[in-house]
């Protein structure tokens, strides 16, 4: 053991961030009889749910199926209110789960995990902090989260800006107060359009700069009374069995219907049944040929602009808002409420950075190539560094001091399924890139499955008296050669997004998540378990 190992906390685990997965991780990890260690920078649990408090911010997943299954006991005795909750309903919930089960008491917060260095000697991590800690472990966990890293464009004399710029991941928990100001949002993702809907209704005058327009789904959103309630708590075992056993994680799944083979008239109102559930079930609980056949896609395509026009009343602006370069559903859909209203407002206008681009924040607000606009407030909807932004912030070395960061540079993104990356022993990851649960999955389903297998795995490696493991070389590529393989088949690829890493500069280009399926993903965990983690090294 070397000095620092032997001056250094001595646990089994780390546990890097208080999010759904890391919260998970520390129970999982205690049961199996693991001494733990979390830390979590913000000042308590709820990971996304802590620091995405945002107006509007609101969960598109079904509150039924966004929750914990391990304890019957917190299922029957939590209420929801609604069908999709707002930020604060869930973040309640994640810090009632935090002191029914005591997680709070093994998480050191407002600490910032700032490297994890793998000894090789030792089998062991140390991991130190911008506190000053420094932990030595034989696990280590990094529930980081995927969408967690936020992403500041580098605007041309951002700098020089006298009012707020606030971006949503970095929420002020004091709020802000909107009324009678001038407010810019740049960015109309999931988290953009939420902001807009929710404070076009507050602000003095609203600017909302657009470079993608977005395909939506109007999000119906019914008060769940007692008797809704009694039926879900009813049903949730049969739930959970079936979110475990679908394409993405949620209740719904693709179905059957031959959509092209109707009629147009039966064409459109199967559209519009599915549309009107006011989920994401339209997009993939529909049929699985919207993200694999080029004139299925066209055809939801052109439903969804046909209901973003009909709501428009400008024609000019409804052509802004109509997405008009690429295919429904490759990349997020994100759920909205009077969004399209908002731009019906005399005090909201929409800037196309497209066709006017932003060329630089001046003292008083932007200027773009049509002049510039005053403004008290700017909002960055600008999105993350998704799935290895968090992991690349930390300084991760592993097998000979090798950097994970640049390791991804030169190399490429690799890892096995989103679980391990072959030269960083013992370092499991939640919500990483080749796993489902890096986008096309109902995020708790997948988290849980992900942390049942790891804790599986490291129980595994403590009960047969070894110290390290790893996945092999081998079994990695071969991991990355099927995950491309099943990518390529969808329309996805086509489509820049984050889910790409095309909105990271210099980001490598490569499906972030695995197409196939979080139940067939599923069933390949299930499997390495039972062959005893075959191909990967155990040492
Ligand atoms: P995002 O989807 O990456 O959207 C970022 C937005 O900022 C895009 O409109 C992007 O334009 C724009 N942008 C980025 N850089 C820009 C620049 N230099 N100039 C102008 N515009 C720029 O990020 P997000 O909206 O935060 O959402 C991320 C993910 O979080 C979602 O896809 C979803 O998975 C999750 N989320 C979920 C919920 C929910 O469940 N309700 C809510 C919010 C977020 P381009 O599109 O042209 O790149």
């Amino acid at each position: 053991m070397s000095q620092v190992q032997s001056a250094a906390k001595q646990v089994d685990a780390v546990v890097v961030g208080a999010g759904f997965a890391g919260m998970y991780g520390i129970q999982r990890l205690r049961e199996k009889g693991l001494k733990v260690q979390g830390f979590e920078a913000g000042h308590s649990v709820g990971g996304t749910w802590y620091w995405n408090r945002y107006p509007g911010a609101r969960v598109d997943s079904q509150a039924y199926i966004y929750q914990y299954w391990f304890s019957d006991e917190l299922i029957k005795e939590w209420d929801w209110s609604e069908r999709f909750p707002a930020q604060p309903e869930t973040e309640k919930y994640l810090n009632h789960v935090a002191d029914k089960f005591e997680i709070r008491k093994d998480f050191q917060f407002e600490t910032k995990v700032e490297a994890a260095k793998w000894d090789d000697g030792a089998k062991r991590w140390t991991v130190t902090t911008d506190k000053g800690d420094v932990v030595s472990a034989q696990f280590l966990l990094m529930s980081t989260g995927g969408l967690s890293a936020p992403l500041v464009p580098p605007f041309k004399h951002h700098e020089k800006f006298k009012g707020q710029i606030i971006h949503t991941g970095r929420w002020p928990k004091e709020g802000v107060d909107f009324a009678g100001k001038k407010v810019g949002v740049i960015g109309t993702g999931a988290t953009g359009i939420q902001v807009v809907q929710t404070i076009a209704p507050q602000v003095g005058q609203l600017t909302v700069y657009q470079r993608t327009a977005n395909y939506t789904i109007p999000m119906r959103n019914p008060k769940y009374d007692d008797a809704d309630r009694a039926g879900l708590k009813a049903g949730a075992k049969a739930m959970h069995k079936r979110v475990n056993s679908t394409f993405a994680g949620f209740d719904y799944d693709w179905q059957a219907t031959d959509l092209m083979a109707m009629n147009p008239e039966a064409r459109e109102a199967q559209l519009n049944e599915w549309f009107a559930d006011g989920s994401l079930g339209f997009w993939i609980g529909s049929i699985q040929g919207v993200l694999m056949d080029e004139s299925i896609n066209a055809v939801f395509s052109d439903f969804v602009k046909r209901k973003i026009r009909a709501r428009v009343h400008d024609p000019k602006v409804a052509d802004l808002l109509v997405p008009d370069d690429h295919g429904f559903g490759t990349r997020r859909v994100p759920l909205e409420t009077k969004y399209y209203e908002a731009f019906n407002q005399p005090n909201v206008k929409l800037v196309s950075v497209k066709k006017t681009p932003i060329v630089e924040f001046t003292e008083r607000g932007i200027r773009t190539t049509e002049g510039e606009q005053e403004l008290d407030i700017v909002i960055f909807a600008t999105g993350f560094d998704a799935g290895t932004g968090a992991l690349t912030r930390v300084d991760v070395r592993g097998e000979g001091g090798q950097s994970l960061r640049d390791d991804w540079n030169q190399h490429g993104i690799h890892t096995t399924m989103g679980l391990q990356v072959h030269g960083y022993p013992n370092m499991f990851m939640t919500m990483a890139p080749y796993s489902p649960a890096a986008a096309f999955c109902n995020v708790p389903t997948c988290l849980q499955q992900q942390v049942d297998w790891i804790a599986d795995c490291v129980d595994y490696v403590r009960k047969t008296g070894k110290q390290a493991i790893q996945p092999g070389a081998e079994i990695e590529n071969n991991w990355l050669a099927h995950h491309d393989e099943v990518a390529n088949l969808t329309l996805v690829p086509k489509t820049n997004s984050w889910y790409m890493g095309s909105n990271v500069e210099g980001k490598p280009r490569r499906l972030l998540a695995y197409a196939g399926g979080a139940q067939n993903y599923r069933a390949v965990c299930d499997d390495l378990k039972a062959k005893q983690y075959q191909g990967f090294e155990i040492a």
